[in-house]
């Protein structure tokens, strides 16, 4: 007797963006409506898992620095099995699901299994950030190079982080809270200006949204003093400071007299 194997169903990798449900694309929107099974991550905003249609199947697989539901092989895993067993599956990530968002390891895991694999972007925490903050990453007058850096504990020593920062750029560095004191030291290392303006931005595109800015020097005790809470990005350089409303406005008469 010949058993045959179900058709394989199909991995989308989806953005889901920074918290707010308005900034799902309308395709991961549509997905997630339409799913019956749903593998998201910690960072998935509540109000957009309350998109999901009636009976769908919601699996956590949420991490946090200290302490993983579920490792990122399993996870891998658990995406191929289902999808090997016929069933369509909507993975579902904070944000991007290429920037920071280890959707590199799924897709291939994906490929490997030779199941079909689509992703669709997402708008990552800086950008969502940015604009909610109206803290432009780039600026004409300011900043014409912006990076996007990961702040974790592990191999942060072995980051060559030289020339990201300083004059005429923007850094922003994601999960970088827990070590922002050695972040701090690091970039002053380096040579930046301990005087450099940084924000910490949390909770970015939330109801609950804090934007608390500092200089370089300043950033780990802003960070204990007002107790900031993950998910937050911190982003360095001219940007991040008050913005000169009153400098424009002279400005803008001096041009007008
Ligand atoms: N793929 C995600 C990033 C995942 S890494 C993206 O593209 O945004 C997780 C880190 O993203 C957090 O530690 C935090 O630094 C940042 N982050 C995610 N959502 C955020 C939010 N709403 N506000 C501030 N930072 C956020």
């Amino acid at each position: 007797m010949s058993t045959t194997l179900p058709t394989p169903g199909k991995v989308w990798l989806v953005g889901a963006g920074p918290g707010d449900p308005d900034l799902l694309t309308l395709r991961a929107a549509r997905l997630v409506m339409n799913a019956r099974l749903i593998v998201h991550d910690g960072l998935v905003d509540p109000a957009i898992l309350a998109l999901a249609r009636p009976g769908a199947q919601l699996v956590s697989v949420a991490k946090s620095r200290s302490r993983h539901t579920l490792q990122q092989d399993e996870i891998n895993a658990l995406l191929v099995r289902e999808a090997l067993a016929g069933r369509d599956v909507v993975r579902l990530k904070g944000g991007d699901p290429f920037i920071f968002g280890r959707g590199g390891e799924e897709a291939e895991a994906c490929r490997v299994a030779g199941v079909p694999v689509e992703v669709v972007p997402g708008i990552s925490a800086a950008i969502g950030a940015a604009a909610a903050a109206q803290m432009p990453l780039t600026h004409r007058r300011s900043a014409s190079v912006v990076s996007f850096v990961a702040g974790q504990c592990k191999g942060l020593s072995e980051q060559d982080w030289s020339g990201l920062a300083g004059k005429g750029r923007t850094l922003v560095i994601y999960m970088g809270l827990a070590t922002s004191e050695a972040i701090a030291e690091k970039l002053i290392a380096d040579g930046l200006s301990p005087e450099i303006p940084v924000a910490v931005v949390e909770n970015a595109t939330r109801p609950d949204m804090r934007v608390l800015r500092a200089s370089l020097a300043g950033l780990p005790t802003l960070v204990t003093a007002h107790r900031v809470k993950s998910p937050a990005l911190i982003v360095i350089g001219e940007v991040a400071g008050e913005p000169e409303t009153d400098e424009l406005r002279a400005l803008a008469l001096e041009a007008l007299s």
